[in-house]
Order: C-alpha cells, then sequence, then structure tokens
C-alpha cells in the first residue's frame, strides 16, 4: 500500500509569466523585462502555446518547481532519479537509522494472501537483521545494505517545466511502474494548479506526441484514444 505523499514546496514566482517574456526575448528588440510587466494574459497564452506547440521548449527551462515527496519507496525513487536534468535531495541511509520502518506494499502482493505472507516474513527478516546489525555496533551505512527496495524514502525535487514535461511523457504512461505513475500523476496535477497554461497538455507521449514510444498499441490508452 502506498503512503506516498507529494508537496509542490516552491516555484518559480508567475512561472507562466517568466517562460513566456524569455519567449518574447527571442522575438522582440525590447527589455524581457517591459514583456513580463506588460504581457496580457492572453498574450501570456498565445506565446506558450506557440513556443510548446513548435517545439521551442528551452523557454520552459526558466520556470523551476520544488516537490517534497514522501513515503515511496526506494524502487520508485531509483526510477525518479534517472531523470538526469533535475536536482535531488535525499534523506540517507547512511546517516538516518530507521527504528521503525513502514515497508511499501505493492498492490499485486497486498491482494494475494500466500504473497503477502511471504513479502511480510521477507521485510520482518531484512528488519530483525537489521535491527541485531546495528545492535552490535555496525555503523549505520552498512547495516542499511540489508534493507529493501521496499524501504520508505523522502526526497526534495526540482525540475524545470521542460523536464517535467519530459518526466510526465514517460511516467505518466500506463505502461510505466504504478509506483512512479501515481507520482507523477500527483506532481502534474499539482503543477497544473499554478500553471496550467503550461502544463495543460501534458502526459503521456500518446497524448501530448500521438506517438507510443513502446509500439504497445494493444496499450488500452492507445485503443482508447486511436483506435475507436
Ligand atoms: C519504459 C522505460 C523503461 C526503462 N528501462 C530502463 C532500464 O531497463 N534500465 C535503465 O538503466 N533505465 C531504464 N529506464 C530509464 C531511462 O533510460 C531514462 O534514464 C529515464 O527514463 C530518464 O529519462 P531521460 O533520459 O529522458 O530524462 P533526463 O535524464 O532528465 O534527460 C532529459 C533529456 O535530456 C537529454 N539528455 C540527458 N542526458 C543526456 C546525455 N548524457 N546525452 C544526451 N542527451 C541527454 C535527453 O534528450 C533526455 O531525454 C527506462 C525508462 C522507461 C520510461
Amino acid at each position: 500500500m502506498s503512503s506516498m505523499k507529494v508537496t509542490l514546496l516552491a516555484h518559480t514566482p508567475d512561472p507562466e509569466r517568466v517562460a513566456a517574456a524569455a519567449a518574447r526575448q527571442c522575438y522582440s528588440k525590447h527589455s524581457a523585462t517591459k514583456a513580463y510587466n506588460d504581457l496580457s494574459a492572453e498574450e501570456m497564452k498565445r506565446l506558450l502555446k506557440m513556443v510548446i506547440s513548435s517545439g521551442h521548449l528551452s523557454v520552459l527551462e526558466h520556470a523551476s518547481f520544488t516537490f517534497v515527496i514522501e513515503g515511496i519507496s526506494r524502487a520508485c525513487s531509483h526510477q525518479l532519479v534517472r531523470h538526469r536534468i533535475a536536482s535531488y535531495s535525499q534523506q540517507s541511509q547512511r546517516y538516518v537509522k530507521f527504528d521503525e520502518i513502514e515497508f511499501i506494499l505493492p498492490e499485486s502482493i497486498s491482494k494475494q494472501a500466500e504473497a503477502q505472507k511471504a513479502f511480510a516474513e521477507g521485510l520482518d527478516a531484512c528488519r530483525e537483521a537489521y535491527r541485531r546489525l546495528l545492535s552490535m555496533g555496525i555503523p549505520t551505512e552498512d547495516a542499511r545494505y540489508i534493507l529493501p527496495q521496499a524501504s520508505p524514502t523522502k526526497i526534495v525535487v526540482t525540475m524545470n517545466a521542460r523536464s517535467l514535461m519530459n518526466f510526465f511523457e514517460l511516467r505518466c504512461c500506463l505502461r510505466a511502474q504504478w509506483e512512479i505513475r501515481e507520482l507523477a500523476g500527483q506532481m502534474l496535477n499539482l503543477v497544473k494548479g499554478v500553471a496550467p497554461a503550461i502544463f495543460e497538455n501534458s502526459g503521456p507521449a500518446c497524448i501530448t506526441k500521438r506517438i507510443c514510444p513502446e509500439k504497445r498499441y494493444d496499450c488500452p490508452l492507445w485503443v482508447e484514444l486511436y483506435k475507436k
């Protein structure tokens, strides 16, 4: 079961205006400051629509968003940090001792009593071995080697709008693993709340680019979108 909590901690003040002013700078002899102060809401939306649809996405890099993510597994955070165009600060297993560990339980396991039993037994053994190693004076940084991928973690992530779009294309995909898909979905909802003109059409590549990077044309979402 997921105890995921995602918070949008901070973002560029007026991210849409900043990106739109940067876009205007490219095509104007005036300063971006003027555009930032003078652009109407309609003009801003028009500019953003133009740059996004033409692939002039570098202007979106001026808007950044910082999230606090709690209660995801180490398996999920490992997938997350593969996204290199971002900044991360993750809770350290070297320095933080885990007294009570609530492991992340995938639904596929929780749905089957036998699987849940096997999972719980394995995790209890890890938990117990971790405690024993610490009680023997083994440093936390070495005792952690026994902790499983189901271990929960907390991580602060900052991504710019362009990198977020790429993240959403890959991780909102129906074929992405449930945990990172849930994470991406929550992050998308949060940024849509503060920058709708940038993110209104963000999502998996089948929606944004009408392509399936995995060429899985039997995917229910692809079928729903294009085969009906
Ligand atoms: C379906 C799926 C399966 C995957 N399976 C595996 C797997 O089996 N093993 C595995 O290791 N990873 C796997 N990954 C992770 C994947 O390879 C990427 O590391 C991850 O999705 C981050 O994507 P990204 O590189 O686009 O993002 P970022 O790292 O944020 O990069 C964003 C963009 O910047 C550009 N870029 C970044 N760095 C470079 C660079 N060094 N050179 C050139 N261009 C660059 C690229 O255009 C890239 O798309 C998988 C991802 C998906 C979605």
